[in-house]
């Protein structure tokens, strides 16, 4: 089927007002932006956000300002319907405004998606959504909670402001092919600037000179957007999980080419913060920000009883699972280094699976770890993602094409595709300096000796199947074969993992498996450590009990080559 956009047609939340130019006002306008970015289901953080919003609401109201409260996309990472619909009603908790779009919206596809918003009382804007008729979106739009033109909103004091709101462009392209997206989409970037130039037309020809865009395109297209599309205020952005504090001149404040001060906010990512930015606008419609602040919502607020409620009946009562002694970061996965998490999971990949190497993307890894219980639930928040793990069979040479697409983003700090991390008998050093891998080691079972990655040797290699899917990442998973599609998620066989401590809590150690150099200071210094130290897992491996109760024998026996690996680190 053709993608077609949806209708071009305006939306006015109370009809659209007659506006008439008012002269110069005696008090300058002012408005509280409460807003939000790339939040990812993090649950323990929300009931915290609901009593922020509140919080902000009355203040504003004590203040004499108008209040306008935005999401400005990815707030989703599951593709559970059920988890879509718990979202959305936590959204109408906040009694959000609107939210825009993100990647991550599209995870489980658009029908999915259509369908929970029926519950939704903010609306969604996007003007690039491309729609095909009588697809659940579609219908959504008819009903006015998704909108793809320019919004009126028109706060109780009389005050009428714009709203236009813009999806990831081309999301297409970092979808997981398996979603269910009736042909819905996004239009690539220059034709969504186009079509918001547009809507900026008509508000503007309305006479409101007072424009907000709800973006998830990203830091770098939004500044460009303060830059050269004239009309817009502020923009609340999101997707390249940038934290923007205080008010700074070409960080975050910008002159349009009209030469009007625009203000850029984002908040960072996975809730650490909720935003506040107070503005005035003078009587031609020029805004002057006056303040933006980012507050920590686990920190500063006390949990709404009603969302904790709420996410309890959703998700069920939380189950421990283990013991976790202090906070631990996985803040520096996706392109910073080795991280502690990173290797925990990277190898109970390689001991669940028994392939030669497991492998971790650093974006798997969604949240940190928390001090106290780690519960079913914090499982499911560190590893969202539902794809199963395959296991692919790559030589050496393979092997070393993604260690230097790994290296490469480490070197550029790029989150997408982002770095990975191997088990612990796979080791590799990088050359920031380059952005190359200058050394990769693999521990030989049968040797018990470091050698290199032999280029024409075939490895084994376990890692989450969604590689094999996507278009775009790590392009060498679509070309090497799978020996093996497992019935089991990472997030399972990390929860094995933790099950099997026993109560006791993890020992993160890093142990060096990456190394960042640059080379013409140093060299890699490898120590002499023996990755596969026989250490006895006292319980029953729990997932002897998974493989049986699902019928799959498997498990031990097709790529056994050795006794169940022990994962207990000495402390
Ligand atoms: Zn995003």
């Amino acid at each position: 089927m053709a993608l077609v956009p949806g209708p071009y047609r305006p939306y006015t939340s109370m009809g659209l007002p007659t506006y008439t130019n008012h002269g110069p006002l005696s008090q300058p306008e002012r408005l509280k932006i409460v807003y939000i970015n790339d939040t990812h289901e993090k649950y323990r953080a929300f009931p915290g956000l609901v009593s922020a919003f509140h919080h902000f609401q009355s203040q504003a109201a004590q203040e004499g300002r108008d209040v306008l409260k935005v999401a400005a996309g990815d707030w989703n990472i599951s593709n559970e319907p059920q988890q879509l619909e718990l979202n959305i009603l936590l959204r109408n908790l906040m009694q959000l405004d609107f939210t825009t779009l993100g990647n991550h919206e599209f995870d489980g596809g658009t029908h999915m998606l259509g369908i929970a918003l029926k519950k939704a009382n903010f609306k969604t804007i996007a003007t690039n959504l491309i729609m095909t008729p009588n697809s659940e979106m579609y219908k959504r739009y008819l009903e006015q909670k998704v909108i793809t033109g320019p919004a009126v909103f028109r706060a109780p004091s009389g005050t009428t402001y714009g709203v236009v709101g813009l999806a990831i462009p081309n999301v297409k392209r970092l979808l997981n092919p398996d979603a269910v997206v009736d042909g819905n989409g996004t239009l690539p970037l220059k034709e969504s600037i186009a079509r918001l130039e547009q809507d900026i037309a008509y508000l503007e020809g309305s006479g409101i000179n007072k424009i907000i865009l709800v973006s998830h395109a990203g830091y770098d297209v939004d500044k460009k957007i303060a830059r050269n599309v004239a009309g817009i205020d502020v923009i609340v952005g999101g997707h390249s999980h940038t934290e923007l504090k205080g008010i700074v001149p070409d960080v975050n404040y910008f002159r349009s080419k009209r030469g009007e001060p625009v203000m850029v906010v984002q908040t960072g990512k996975d809730a650490h913060a909720l935003g506040v930015l107070d503005v005035s606008w003078d009587p031609y419609g020029r805004v002057y920000p006056t303040k933006n602040h980012l507050y920590n919502p686990l920190l500063m607020f006390p949990p709404d009883p009603t969302a904790n409620a709420l996410i309890d009946r959703y998700l069920g009562p939380q189950k421990p699972m283990g013991w976790i002694t202090e906070d631990v970061s996985t803040e520096n996965a996706r392109s910073g280094g080795e991280n502690i998490v990173a290797n925990q999971v990277a190898d109970a990949i390689w001991s669940t699976t028994h392939a030669d190497i497991g492998l971790l993307r650093g974006t798997e890894l969604r949240s940190d770890l928390y001090k106290g219980a780690f519960t079913d639930r914090d499982l499911k928040t560190l590893l969202p993602f539902n794809d199963n793990i395959a296991v692919f069979q790559m030589t050496g040479a393979d092997l070393n094409a993604v260690l230097d697409e790994s290296a490469r983003c480490m070197k550029a700090h790029e989150g997408h595709p982002g770095m990975v991390h191997p088990s612990r008998n796979l080791r590799y050093a990088v050359d920031l300096a380059v952005g190359k891998t200058i050394s990769a080691q693999y521990f030989n079972p049968k040797t018990h000796q470091w050698e290199p990655l032999d280029p024409q040797k075939k490895y084994t290699v376990a890692t989450g199947d969604f590689i094999a899917k996507n278009e775009v990442e790590y392009p060498v998973f679509k070309q090497v074969p799978i020996v093996q599609h497992l019935p089991f998620k990472i997030r399972d066989a990390f929860g094995w993992y933790i099950q099997s401590l026993g109560g006791r809590p993890p020992v993160f150690p890093l142990d060096g498996r990456i190394q960042a150099i640059n080379q013409q200071e140093s060299q890699p210094e490898w120590g002499s450590r023996q990755p596969l130290a026989n250490q006895n897992v006292s319980a029953t491996p729990p997932w002897n009990a998974f493989a049986s109760a699902h019928g799959y024998s498997t498990l031990q026996t097709s790529l056994k080559k050795e006794s169940p690996r022990s994962l207990a680190v000495s402390a």
